[in-house]
């Protein structure tokens, strides 16, 4: 029945559309009105502003990346339907999760990987992240809003507008292009990917069983109510004992056993590992300093630094305590620290903007500024540009910057909006 209406809506929907498409990973008939090419190029536009916006990349053990890489290329090779142009990331975020943007561009958070025990529970969180993409979920939910009503036929209508990830200095994003990929599955879409999930690690040779392990991992956490979970792989994907049990009836159909690759994982984990305890304590220097408690954060941060001198993150976060506390001088070395170690994330090039304007270097500060803009265009960096070039009396240029930071919103946009009828 459920198959007939969509059938029916593609009909009476493809008249007036552009029409109907084979799904190539589950063979159902689908209205979808984005081509595979609009994936590839909608992936490709959000990828850069959705990992700095979630952290930025994990750079102090490169070999993790790479070994995620051949884990999911080893998956994707066995999908079916147009080959994507996949890649995969890992990204210096605490929060489990992972995530699939249209066209084959994934990421799995640093705080997932933590969670897991073996290749094989990798490879059912990748397999199921691919399918969302390989399936097209997020051209076909798009599709969805846009016949329920006309008025959502917008181009971002699956961008949501969720707030990025930030220190204690609240950075607001701008509106465009500043946005983490948000795609709301529909409970549907989550059963399609669990069971082709596991058909595709299955083909590349892992144990189906790691993917009934994960939904039970997920349901202790979600039944915990760990809130770094529900902020994270929750908000987007759902467990239930449904799904567990959905899993369990699928991976029934499959002959049993099948590579676990506990040993390579482990190895490739060795370094995060090592590690855990100097972001447990980063963790809790980001709590102190939410509530005020600078010098202890300060403390913590560099506990954190003498374990892990090449995580940018506390390096940063000491930069930032020291900026907080007016101590901008001494600012700067630890921010400079942040961006050697990490050139590609944007925050730090924030800060050390802000300290070198404290400071009465312009030209610096204006440089890092500029630098962040690159990265990931945020309204904190624009306002600081506009104030400058305000001061400088270039007032075309302020005028521009201030324009930039109304239309993001918020209180920002509010002392934006009065700096431009300033000018006037
Ligand atoms: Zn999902």
């Amino acid at each position: 029945m459920k198959h007939l209406i969509r059938l029916l809506t593609c009909a009476l929907v493809a008249a007036s559309l552009t029409g109907c498409a084979v799904n190539p990973v589950t063979g159902k008939k689908e209205m979808i009105i984005d081509s595979v090419q609009q994936d590839i190029f909608t992936g490709q536009q959000n990828y850069g502003p959705s990992q700095q916006s979630q952290g930025g990349k994990y750079v102090v053990d490169p070999g993790l990346t790479a070994y995620v890489n051949q884990v999911g290329k080893k998956i994707a090779s066995v999908v079916d339907g147009p080959k994507l142009p996949y890649e995969f990331v890992v990204l210096n975020n605490d929060t489990p999760n992972a995530w699939a943007l249209p066209g084959g561009k994934l990421a799995i958070n640093r705080g997932l990987l933590v969670q897991l025990d073996d290749e094989a529970q990798l490879a059912a969180v990748l397999g199921h992240e691919i399918v969302h993409a390989a399936a097209r979920h997020s051209a076909s939910a798009k599709t969805q809003q846009m016949v329920v009503g006309a008025g959502a036929l917008l181009a971002g209508a699956a961008i949501a507008n969720k707030k990025p990830e930030y220190g204690i200095l609240a950075v607001g994003a701008l509106a465009v292009g500043a946005n983490a990929w948000n795609s709301k599955y529909s409970r549907d879409h989550e059963l399609e990917s669990d069971k082709y999930g596991i058909k595709y690690m299955v083909k590349a040779g892992y144990d189906p069983q790691a993917a009934v392990e994960l939904q039970e991992l997920f349901v202790r956490m979600f039944d915990k109510k760990e809130p770094n979970w529900l902020e994270g792989l929750f908000a987007s994907h759902p467990p239930s004992r449904d799904r567990v049990a959905a899993n369990r009836a699928e991976i029934a159909t499959y002959p049993k056993g099948g590579a676990r690759n506990k040993e390579a994982f482990q190895r490739a984990l060795a370094q995060l590992k090592h590690d855990q305890d100097a972001y447990l304590s980063y963790q809790d220097a980001m709590k102190a300093a939410k509530s005020s408690q600078y010098d202890k954060a300060l403390t913590l941060v560099n506990g954190s630094i003498q374990k892990q001198p090449k995580e940018a993150l506390f390096w940063e976060l000491k930069g930032q305590l020291l900026l907080q506390t007016d101590r901008n001088k001494e600012a700067i070395p630890a921010l400079d620290k942040a961006i050697t170690t990490n050139p590609n994330f944007f925050r730090p090039y924030i800060y050390r903007g802000m300290a070198y304007k404290k400071l009465g270097n312009t030209t610096n500060a204006a440089r890092d500024l500029v630098a962040s803009q690159r990265l990931l265009p945020t309204q904190e960096a624009s306002e600081e540009l506009g104030e400058i070039a305000l001061a400088k009396g270039d007032k075309n240029t302020a005028r521009s910057y201030f324009e930039q930071v109304a239309a993001g919103g918020g209180k920002a946009g509010e002392r934006a909006k009065a700096r431009l009828a300033q000018i006037q």
